[in-house]
């Protein structure tokens, strides 16, 4: 794998939903000039995709062909896929439980990571997920892992506008239920469930105000960062 020097990190951010990642690793990439990778979204992207061209979501050879050929294009804003936006479309209750399906199958996990680590080759780059610190860079020069509780997690997913845009708004006993199906599914996968790597820096983010996360993430990075010149 290549070497990444602390000039051109890669920092890993995982952790289950709802926990802020999205929102904590876009403001950590600002704060440091590095791209901003959402491997959620090329999980959702995948089963977007899947569902358009009518694959069923267990055909697991077709799934993973169609994660090595699916044209994806990723910055901090919008997702494209095969040239469509599908920035909203990828963030409704169908896609969440899809993507989870999906992310189950070890040969679409391969893929996929073999295309995240193409993307952090060159380093200088946040990459949020859920085996990030554990699978795709186990050498990452900052793993962080964020968490909060479950209710926390939940009412921020129910208040998140950017998930379930265009129907009507979710309860919140809904939105849990859903979250911890999804939980359960990612922590007990075969293949890179999501766990905390040994050398991460655990961030409990319940009742602290998203700038508040993000001056206690940056300071975390800047202090490894330092340590590892
Ligand atoms: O982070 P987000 O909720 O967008 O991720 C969507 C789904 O993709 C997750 O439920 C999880 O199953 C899967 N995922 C994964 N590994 C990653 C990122 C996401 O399995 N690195």
């Amino acid at each position: 794998m290549t070497e990444h020097t602390p000039r051109n990190p890669v920092i890993a951010i995982d952790g289950p939903s709802g926990a802020g990642k999205g929102s904590v690793s876009r403001a950590i990439a600002r704060a440091l000039g590095c791209r901003y990778v959402d491997t959620g979204a090329m999980y959702r992207a995948v089963a977007w995709m899947a569902t358009h061209e009518g694959l069923a979501l267990d055909d697991e050879p077709a799934l993973t062909a169609l994660a090595e050929r699916v044209e994806l294009m990723l910055d901090d804003r919008t997702v494209l896929v095969e040239g469509h936006d599908v920035t909203r479309a990828i963030r409704t209750a169908e896609i969440d439980a899809a993507a989870a399906r999906v992310a189950r199958m070890p040969s679409v996990r391969e893929v996929l990571v073999r295309r995240q680590r193409a993307y952090g080759a060159a380093g200088g780059l946040v990459m949020e997920g859920r085996d990030i610190g554990t699978t795709v860079f186990p050498a990452a020069d900052v793993k962080i892992y964020l968490d909060a509780s479950p209710e926390v997690r939940a009412a921020r997913r129910a208040s998140d506008p950017s998930h379930g845009l265009g129907s009507a708004p979710a309860a919140l006993s809904d939105v849990a239920s859903a979250l911890d199906a999804r939980d359960h599914s990612d922590r007990t996968r075969k293949s890179s469930p999501l766990t905390m790597a040994a050398d991460a820096v655990r961030v409990d983010t319940t009742g602290i105000p998203l700038e508040g996360v993000v001056e206690q993430v940056l300071d975390i990075v800047r202090e490894r960062l330092a340590a590892r010149s």
